[in-house]
């Protein structure tokens, strides 16, 4: 049986739950017992896609992010 990944937006938290597929869209209360929850893509990015991407402008800076502050971004 497929599991869908579910997370509440009232306490924010993610939950697995097991149905068959025909009840996919079926709403699922949270372990909180709360109702408002949304059905999360499965099976992809349960890590966290973090090492690929485009890497930040510049370079070389990063400390406080202060840069718009002094002039240097426009
Ligand atoms: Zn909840």
């Amino acid at each position: 049986m497929p599991r869908y990944e579910f997370r509440c937006r009232t306490c924010g938290d993610t939950f697995e739950v097991s149905r068959p597929m025909a009840r996919s869209s079926d709403p699922a209360a949270c372990p909180a017992g709360h109702d408002d929850t949304v059905k999360l893509l499965s099976a992809v990015a349960v890590g966290g896609a973090a090492a690929s991407g485009p890497a930040p402008s510049g370079g070389g800076g990063g400390g406080g992010g202060g840069c718009c502050g002094g002039g240097c971004c426009g």
